[in-house]
């Protein structure tokens, strides 16, 4: 029987819907290599104003609006409890494929382990069975090694950004307004008390952003990452750092990239002034394109970089932030 494959979508910032759109992306591709099946795509939130009416055309065979005010804010128990409801209601066998964003990494233990198949976050790779459910391939140890898991029906798997196309845009799928039941989540559950608003920062999180520029010693100091936020700003990319620049207290610990930072595998990598020690290069070595800029020919970042600029970043950055600015404004380099 042809499987049915459900998208939970994240609908909330500009990442989310990114990797909501490789999800689909990814569960359309999948069931193709397979002969075919349904994908379905799940809206959980409340007041969702016009986003069915553009999800609708998001690549999905249709879409399912789950409109509760107990799913007002993203928490895991009520989110998998809902999507539960909703997996409960395809039909057999399902593949249940989240997003590479926070949400999806999320959710995938709590409603791996309310449906009772298999989960596991971070998919490189999928591939339906025969019979028994999900092959997931996924990276270990920050990117240095990795693994193959079968899971089975109802599989979960959230995905890693950046590593699967998004689906492109489709006829209008239908849409189908499903309700909650009257009792909430069985079991004791945690309550929310209280939730403090996330600082709004003006560059996408680290380890989803397609882009990121990274900076290192090579900077010379805090008061010159202005140059390297500018950059970042006109590529639309996240900041990242090395650990030498978060030990000496120039950046925050979450920019760090690296063995213990962040893993990243953005589709363009931008190294500043960072030597590319092996503890640097895990974080990073799988982005899909790496550009470094050194004064030093020398430096090992040069041997996994795909472009490389000797040349000293404080003089380079600004006219390389103002051609970006200028190409992507469409008034040529
Ligand atoms: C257990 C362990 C875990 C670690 N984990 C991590 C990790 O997660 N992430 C991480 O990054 N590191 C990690 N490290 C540290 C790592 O070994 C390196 O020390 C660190 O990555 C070096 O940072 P850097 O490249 O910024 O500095 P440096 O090695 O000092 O390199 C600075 C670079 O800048 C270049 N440069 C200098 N001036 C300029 C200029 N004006 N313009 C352009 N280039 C210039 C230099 O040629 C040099 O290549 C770890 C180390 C250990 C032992």
């Amino acid at each position: 029987m042809s499987p049915t494959a459900l998208v939970v979508a994240d609908p909330r910032s500009p990442v989310g819907i990114r990797t909501t759109l490789e999800a689909l992306g990814a569960a359309r591709a999948l069931l193709d290599r397979s002969g075919g099946g349904k994908v379905a795509l799940a809206l959980l939130g409340h007041g969702l104003g016009d986003v069915p009416e553009a999800a609708k055309r998001w690549g999905a065979d249709q879409v399912l609006v789950l409109d509760d005010p107990r799913l007002a804010i993203f928490r895991s128990e009520t989110y998998a409890w809902g999507a539960e409801g909703l997996v409960k209601r395809l039909a057999p066998p399902v593949v249940v494929l989240l997003p590479g964003s926070t949400m999806g990494r999320e959710l995938v233990g709590r409603l791996s382990a309310r449906l009772g198949g298999g989960g596991t976050s971070e998919a490189l790779e999928l591939e339906l069975e025969e019979t028994r459910g999900l092959r997931v391939r996924r990276p270990l140890f920050g990117g240095k090694a990795s693994e193959t898991l079968s899971l089975p029906f109802p599989a979960v798997a959230s995905l890693r950004p950046n590593a699967f196309a998004p689906s492109e845009a489709s006829a209008a799928a239908p849409v189908e307004a499903v309700e909650l039941p009257k009792a909430g989540p069985a079991g004791p559950g945690a309550e929310l008390l209280e939730r403090s608003p996330v600082p709004v920062s003006d560059t996408p999180p680290l380890t989803q952003a397609p882009v990121v520029v990274s900076g290192g010693r090579g900077l010379r100091g805090p008061e010159n990452w202005p140059l390297l936020e500018d950059l970042a700003r006109a590529l639309g990319a996240g900041l990242g750092a090395s650990r030498a620049v978060v030990d000496a207290g120039w950046r925050p610990a979450a920019e760090q990239v690296g063995q213990t930072g962040a893993s990243v595998s953005p589709q363009l990598y931008v190294a500043v002034g960072i030597s590319g020690a092996i503890q640097h290069l895990v974080g990073m070595s799988s982005s899909r394109c790496i550009v470094a800029i050194n004064t030093d020919p020398s430096a090992p970042i040069f041997k996994v970089a795909d472009y490389g600029v000797v040349g000293d970043a404080l003089v380079l950055l600004p006219p390389l932030t103002e051609a970006i600015r200028r190409a992507r404004a469409g008034a040529g380099p």
